[in-house]
């Protein structure tokens, strides 16, 4: 281990620990406990003795906490965002922007939770109501879960990390096996730098310990593979407790022929290759129509080429892709390619791995067809495969052509076009004349259709009230000393009440009067 490592928990217990290496040169640069059911209760337990306190607060209570750690966010900007870089490979300017996500999300919702948490008064609505004042109550699940994939160690917690403890939650996050750093060093922070009140924890391991928080918690929020969502979901259902699964995406880009092909070009660049593809909504397959086909490849390749590998140093913003998190990302990337150059594709720039380290070259594939894997299957790694469509039928018909349905993007300069092309998209977002935008906009909505997903994040209250129950309350108008429709039945008033539920809901007037009807 080098003297730079990061150890969480005491390294010297004989309990069993998960190594982590920097995916750029192998190096190790860090490790943490695999934590045993026992352990996830332990602190679960903790989690829940400290939850009443922090719903007590309220928002504004604890909206002085989350800014404070907001605060500490950016006095930590750089470490964390290294510290993210050495456990993803990633390039400097693609971690630091998990940071921008960090900084949007707690101010949103911390700008907005007395609002979406407030105490609602609700309508009377028909005869059963008149006596009565009808309010709901929004109270947090006491204990949340949160389990995370490896391709934004800090930003995936934070998405829903911050809507859950404004709600009054307390959480235990689950990082992935593969970077449980990030989120171990945002924890500790949290609770020893800020002494914040105890009401996050961070439960390291893998699927596992996963499975240990699924065990312990009111609701779960999950983010990752579609298998893994699944078993989630079915152990959810067999807990009866709530679940939101945000899962893998396909996601096509349509570049019809009145497209500004320059604007295209460094949208695909960017939004197929951030993070080297390693993002749930990065496009992944493009479809472009005949006539500006040629001009959309030249270009593209032209940018593809002109792109920066590497993992760059400190805070110099000097390289654009990254590595890739771990060995099997990057032999699913190698699967993906070679299946199609082996069936007739053409790898016009890119195509392989590079010798040292978990990179692989960003790639342009031409000459794909639908039955490909990099054209069906998430790669989640820096391919662009792109394919000519005669027209937009055509190009509505592959991007529709799949199980997953996480977001979408229409390129033309024709906004009614582009209207009527997205609502034919069976996608949860569809990005016009951009990539990847709708998940970074917190006000909207981030719902995967089809396989990508249940539930859904962001959107307004809907992003927080995900994570709370709704407490009916109903209290008296009046003082009565008894209702109508109470025991015992009083044959009068219970006629009466007969005629009153005729003449108030029936729809005609012979049925509200109670007339015999033609036979
Ligand atoms: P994964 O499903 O293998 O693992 C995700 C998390 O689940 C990890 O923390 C893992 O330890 C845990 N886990 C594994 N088995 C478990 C089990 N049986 N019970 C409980 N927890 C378990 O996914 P991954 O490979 O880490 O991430 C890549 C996937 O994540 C891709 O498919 C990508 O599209 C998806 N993703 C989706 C979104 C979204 O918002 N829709 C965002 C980012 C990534």
């Amino acid at each position: 281990m080098t003297a730079t490592a990061r150890e969480v928990g005491d390294p010297d217990t004989a309990a069993a620990r998960i190594v982590v290496r920097c995916p750029a040169d192998g190096r190790i640069v860090g490790s943490v406990p695999e934590m045993s059911a026992a352990e996830v209760h332990e602190v679960a337990a903790r989690l829940r003795a400290a939850q009443p306190a922090w719903e007590e607060l309220g928002p504004h209570g604890r909206k002085k906490h989350l800014l404070r750690f907001l605060d500490w966010i950016l006095d930590n900007e750089d470490r964390l965002v290294g510290i993210m870089q050495e456990e993803t490979g990633k390039s400097w300017g693609d971690a630091a922007m998990e940071i921008a996500v960090a900084v949007d999300t707690v101010n949103y919702f911390t700008k907005h939770a007395a609002d979406f948490l407030a105490d609602r008064a609700v309508k009377r609505d028909g005869p059963m109501s008149l006596t009565k004042n009808l309010r709901v109550f929004i109270r947090p699940h006491p204990l949340v879960g949160i389990i995370t994939p490896w391709n934004g160690p800090l930003a995936t917690p934070i998405v829903d990390g911050m809507p859950a403890l404004m709600a009054g939650a307390a959480v235990l996050f689950k990082p992935s096996e593969v970077t449980p750093l990030t989120w171990s060093e945002v924890t500790r922070g949290w609770i020893e730098e800020l002494g914040a009140p105890p009401v996050i924890a961070c439960a390291t391991g893998g699927g596992a310990a996963g499975t240990a928080v699924l065990d312990e918690v009111d609701m779960i929020q999950f983010t990752g593979s579609i298998a893994t969502g699944r078993k989630i979901a079915a152990r959810a259902g067999e807990r009866l407790i709530p679940h939101s699964v945000e899962l893998g995406g396909k996601d096509a880009m349509i570049v019809l022929d009145d497209a500004d092909i320059d604007r295209a070009t460094s949208g695909a660049v960017w939004g197929g290759l951030w993070n080297s593809g390693q993002i749930c909504v990065s496009v992944e397959r493009i479809y472009v129509q005949e006539r500006v086909y040629d001009e959309f490849v030249d270009k593209l390749v032209a940018k593809v080429r002109a792109l920066r590998q590497g993992m760059d140093p400190d805070g110099s913003y000097s390289t654009e892709i990254g590595a890739m998190a771990n060995e099997r990302q990057v032999q699913i990337v190698e699967r993906h390619v070679g299946e199609a150059v082996e069936r007739g594709a053409v790898a016009v720039t890119g195509g392989r791995r590079k010798d040292q380290g978990l990179f692989f070259e960003p790639t342009v594939l031409t000459g794909v067809d639908h039955s490909m894997l990099c054209m069906r299957e998430e790669t989640f790694g820096p391919t662009l495969p792109v394919m000519m469509v005669k027209d937009d039928e055509e190009a509505i018909r592959l991007a529709n052509d799949s199980p997953y349905g996480l977001a979408a993007s229409v390129w033309t300069a024709d906004k009614q076009r582009a209207d009527r092309v997205a609502r034919r998209l069976e996608t949860g977002a569809v990005n016009i004349n951009s990539a990847l935008t709708a998940t970074m906009l917190i006000p909207l909505p981030m719902v995967g259709w089809k396989s990508s997903g249940v539930g859904g994040r962001n959107g307004g209250a809907a992003g927080m009230l995900k994570f709370c129950r709704q407490q009916a309350i109903v209290s008296e108008r009046f003082r009565l000393k008894s209702e109508p429709h109470w025991y015992p039945y009083v044959p009068r008033m219970s006629r009466l009440q007969k005629r009153l539920i005729r003449l108030t809901g029936a729809h005609d007037w012979r049925r509200r009067l109670g007339l015999r009807g033609p036979k």
